[in-house]
């Protein structure tokens, strides 16, 4: 039994593969916002942005305007789980990557296009990176931004349901809700069904002796271990930004959001000493084509993710000299940080061919009587197969553990001159120096057993990821030099570093070992991608990249506005205000400096109900300061 999957969606046979979802609410009914003032402009009405929305329109003396360019979508594709393994293309921008030499070629970029972003669109998967992964944030000059201090907004942001005690007893599922929230808006909780074959693929991780964490949310994300899911738990329907955030509070007078209208400049205002404040910005109504303005009073937030707030700062003046020149943009601050440092997790698919799979498995749906039975049952019951998203069980492994050439590893890391597979940008001295510190935290974090270097999902069937998490390679985002406002040049550079390379081979092999194991016999694997002929380093990249296995991205992009002290190359500071501008904010995935290993939406809630808080304080927005310093009331 086979299938080519991409790595993003484990696809199952239950639905289709390519989704056009339909039902888009009417935005008629939309206030008239040109030429109005608010307190606070939030730039894209995405998993960030409501949030933050949410959060600033609870000072009820605060106006908020979300402006958002993907409309509302509500329907079984969306709030289903089992869609969430499929492409919901038409929610989707249609964006193409640059070539990507070392990945054989172009890849589609996803970004969510509608209300909620990319929590409307993604796998579910609700999980966190170990807290290492967040104390880099700090030692990269973020002073506060460290595990401890996100773990109040970690709880903030979530409700947590246990699993039930059927399948804690039947799959073993390990939990601890200390580290979750009561009653914050996202609804962590677990499916109801898990498939038999789960229990195999467990075995096989415990037999192969990695650790299994009871709760990976404590800060201990290394090894085998559960998570929940962005998922409702009466309903099992899919919990998102805009019903967890927006819907909720959308009777607020102070809070107005409004679709289908694209922004394409940040407006700023100049002065002889203050330099430029940004008070309001340009959109395009995606219906009538007019182009209006807007205004902010306190704040423009940019939350359009890692693809489009990189784009909208050059389109604005604000970024590399030499792209604004090309594309014609007049240069207002010259800032080579903006779309520069981009990260994701590459990834290698392994694809095995696996007999006896138990019944149900993620094919069997192909069978019409039998998908329509679990139709019958969902929508009776909440149960069954079509409960589950991208399953409950995830391995991030050390690369100890992977390999044991792992101090091999780490010296070449340490010897490399930083400079040579950086991309043009980094001959900016301060981008270099941010990257040698970067370069240095991720040495120290290969070398450690209390960082992941891979991530290995662990699914019921023969598709077997090997995502690297902690990549040195950096890509950039870019103005089209031809159409600026067209979809901007993303050029993800993956695997320009052979240390990159190397390790996504080396978790080839563990995968390789992994499936040798005795307790998987059961299955008779045989190993179709990249095939066993491939059998050295340049074989099986060679091979894996013939067999378009080899993906730039897990849709994790990030990074492209980095949070970062200005000497070292970064957009914001630790107060996420855009360095040597005014009044402008960036607080979707774009600041994350190092990417985290990990999926990234907890985190984003997390980075978002933080950003809220600083916004709110140094606003005089009512808020309890303690909150910054994970004092405040626990939720
Ligand atoms: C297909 C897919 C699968 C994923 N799977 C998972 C998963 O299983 N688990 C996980 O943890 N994470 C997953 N992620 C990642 C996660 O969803 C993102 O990291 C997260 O949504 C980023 O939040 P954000 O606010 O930065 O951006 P987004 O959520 O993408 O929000 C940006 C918003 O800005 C809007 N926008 C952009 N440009 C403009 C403009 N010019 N004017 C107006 N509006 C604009 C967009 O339409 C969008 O709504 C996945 C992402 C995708 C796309």
């Amino acid at each position: 039994m086979s299938l080519l999957l991409s790595s993003i969606f484990y696809l199952s046979s239950f639905v289709p593969r390519i989704l056009s979802p339909s039902a888009t609410e009417s935005n008629n009914g939309e206030p008239d916002i040109s030429g109005q003032t608010f307190d606070y402009i939030v730039v894209g009405g995405g998993l960030t942005g409501l949030t933050v929305a949410n959060r600033l329109s609870e000072d009820s003396s605060r106006t908020v305007l979300v402006i958002e360019n993907g409309y509302k979508v509500n329907n079984a594709v969306t709030q289903v789980p089992s869609f969430a393994n499929s492409i919901m293309a038409n929610l989707m921008y249609d964006i193409t990557s640059a070539p990507d030499a070392n990945t054989g070629g172009t890849h589609p970029v996803y970004v969510g296009n509608v209300v909620g972003g990319g929590s409307v669109v993604n796998g579910m998967a609700f999980d966190r990176a170990a807290a290492a992964d967040y104390n880099a944030w700090e030692q990269l000059g973020n002073s506060g931004w460290n595990f401890d201090s996100l773990l109040h907004y970690f709880k903030k942001s979530t409700t947590f349901t246990p699993p039930t005690a059927k399948n804690v007893e039947e799959f073993g599922i390990t939990y601890d809700a200390s580290y979750y929230g009561t009653n914050g808006p996202v609804q962590a909780s677990f499916p109801r069904f898990e498939y038999q074959d789960t229990k195999t693929i467990w075995a096989a991780f415990k037999a192969s002796g990695v650790p299994t964490p009871k709760e990976h949310a404590s800060g201990n994300a290394v090894g085998a271990y559960w998570i929940p899911t962005a998922l409702q738990p009466n309903t099992q329907t899919r919990s998102d930004a805009r019903n967890a955030y927006y819907d909720p509070v959308k009777g607020r007078s102070n809070l107005v959001l409004v679709t289908g209208k694209t922004v394409n400049e940040i407006l700023f205002k100049y002065g002889l000493l203050s330099g430029y404040t940004a008070n309001g910005v340009q959109y395009k109504s995606r219906t009538d084509g007019s182009v209006k303005k807007v205004y902010a009073k306190r704040e423009v937030i940019m939350a359009a993710g890692s693809i489009f707030t990189p784009q909208l700062l050059q389109l604005s003046g604000l970024g590399p000299r030499s792209v604004l020149q090309a594309a014609g943009v007049s240069v207002k601050k010259e800032m080579p940080a903006v779309g520069a440092n981009m990260q994701d997790h590459p990834n290698a698919n392994v694809i095995y061919d696996l007999q006896n799979l138990s019944f149900p498995n993620p094919y069997s749906g192909a069978d019409p009587a039998y998908n329509a039975s679990v139709w019958a049952q969902y929508n009776a019951e909440k149960n069954g197969p079509l409960t589950q998203a991208h399953g409950s069980s995830l391995a991030f492994l050390s690369l100890q553990t992977i390999t044991s050439k792992w101090s091999q590893i780490v010296s070449a890391v340490k010897a490399q001159n930083a400079r040579t597979y950086l991309p043009s940008v980094y001959d900016d001295s301060s981008l270099l120096r941010g990257f040698t510190k970067q370069r240095d935290i991720i040495a120290n974090l290969h070398a450690s057993p209390d960082a992941a270097v891979g991530e290995f999902p662990m699914v019921p069937f023969g598709l077997a990821i090997s995502a690297l998490q902690r990549p040195l390679s950096r890509g950039t985002v870019t103005l089209n030099p031809s159409n600026k406002y067209g979809n901007p040049v993303v050029q993800w550079n993956s695997m320009q570093n052979p240390v990159d390379r190397q390790i996504i081979v080396e978790m080839v092999r563990w995968t390789r070992e992994h499936w040798a194991q005795s307790v998987l016999d059961k299955f008779s694997p045989i190993e179709l991608t990249p095939g066993v002929q491939a059998q050295t380093d340049d074989e099986i990249i060679n091979d894996l990249m013939q067999q378009k296995a080899l993906q730039a991205s897990f849709a994790h992009m990030s990074g492209s506005c980095s949070m970062m002290p200005e000497s070292y190359g970064g957009c914001v500071g630790g107060d996420l205000l855009v360095h040597g501008v005014k009044s402008l904010s960036i607080v979707d995935a774009s600041i994350i400096p190092l990417i985290p290993a990990t999926h990234l939406q907890a985190t984003m809630y997390a980075v978002a109900e933080k950003a809220a808080d600083l916004i709110k304080g140094r606003n005089g927005d009512s808020f309890s300061i303690w909150n910054l310093f994970g004092f405040g009331r626990r939720h």
